[in-house]
């Protein structure tokens, strides 16, 4: 009897500990699989009524016709209410010491842009939470200073972008747009077809801009993949995710927040988001912060996107997005 006892008192906290592991494994495997069935339910209505469903309600990454965006500031503003936003941030094109068709003309337009969106937020602050941003372009020895803008301008944020590579004699490769043949002529002309040289150059300056600029978003980080179409680069090469790594990690360690940007996508130039599917495991398991944003040039995009997006990010393991308030970027739970 007593041996029996004692057996007990000593299997009894090992049952007890086996049962609460077993509890927590239980707990866990449930939750995993609400979530994915949410998950599931959500991807069925995005299909069914996109119009109705809005799971990421701010975008911080829009461009009116200050720069080369469609239409006024306002129309946006309006179309974010229509679709039951929470936050819009313009984010126009910073001015460029030279001639170009995309970014805000000088100085005293950049004021004005300013000044309309603080009128803006006055009228409809209400209803929705208006930021004045811009998305400055590094090119370096070139554009302007990002603290500068900031500093001159009163922004709320600033998104650093690279369209514009400087070649080693200081020419620039742009490496947006529509048009895939500016892209390849930029790479043949300026780079001889080196796609190793030019993608390194790519990322080179994003890197230098994260780690000299602070910008707190950084823009559609691999958007340089756009045109490549699988002819010049497999993005498998180990050279090439070395230098996405090393992105990352500069990303990581001057807490730059980076933007999942739907805009790719929706105008059918890229299958997928910038960044990619892998990329974002690496920044998941990194824990970088990110962002939604539909990099919206008319109204109508204020949020394309962005619910797939959402779920995209929570396949991948996201649990939190990082979002402007009065008080700056604040991490919030998706959940
Ligand atoms: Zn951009
Ligand atoms: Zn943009």
């Amino acid at each position: 009897m007593e041996s029996d006892w004692s057996s007990l008192s000593f299997f009894w906290p090992i049952a007890k500990k086996t049962s609460s592991l077993f509890s927590l494994l239980l707990i866990s495997i449930i939750k995993y699989q609400i979530s994915n069935i949410k998950n599931q339910i959500t991807s069925i209505l995005s299909y069914f009524c996109p119009q109705k469903l809005s799971l990421f309600k701010h975008n911080f990454h829009t461009h009116s016709a200050y720069s080369d965006g469609k239409a006024e500031p306002e129309a946006y503003v309006k179309a974010a209410i229509a679709k039951g936003m929470y936050s819009l941030g313009f984010s126009e094109h910073a001015p460029l010491p030279f001639e170009n068709n995309f970014s805000v003309k000088d100085a005293d337009t950049l004021r004005k842009y300013v000044g309309e969106i603080s009128h803006l937020r006055d009228k409809y602050g209400q209803e929705l939470n208006i930021y004045a941003a811009l998305e400055a372009d590094y090119i370096p020895g070139v554009s302007l200073e990002f603290s500068k803008l900031n500093d001159d301008f009163g922004l709320d944020y600033i998104i650093g972008s690279v369209h514009l590579v400087k070649n080693d004699d200081g020419r620039m490769w742009f490496i947006d747009g529509p048009d895939r043949e500016v892209w390849k002529k930029g790479l043949e002309n300026l780079f001889d077809n080196d796609i190793r040289a030019a993608v390194t150059a790519y990322y080179e300056q994003i890197i230098e801009m994260i780690q000299t600029q602070k910008a707190e978003v950084i823009g559609h980080i691999d958007k340089i993949m756009m045109h490549n179409k699988n002819e010049f680069l497999n993005e498998e090469e180990p050279w090439y995710r070395d230098l996405v790594m090393q992105c990352l990690e500069a990303a990581k360690e001057y807490d730059s927040i980076i933007e999942v940007n739907t805009r790719g996508l929706y105008k059918k130039r890229y299958h997928t988001f910038f960044p990619g599917r892998w990329i974002l495991i690496q920044m998941h398991k990194m824990n970088i912060p990110i962002t939604l944003s539909s990099d919206a040039h008319a109204p109508e995009d204020v949020n394309t996107l962005l619910d797939e997006a959402e779920i995209t990010v929570r396949q991948v393991g996201f649990r939190e997005m990082w979002i402007m308030r009065e008080d700056g970027w604040n991490a919030e739970p998706l959940d």
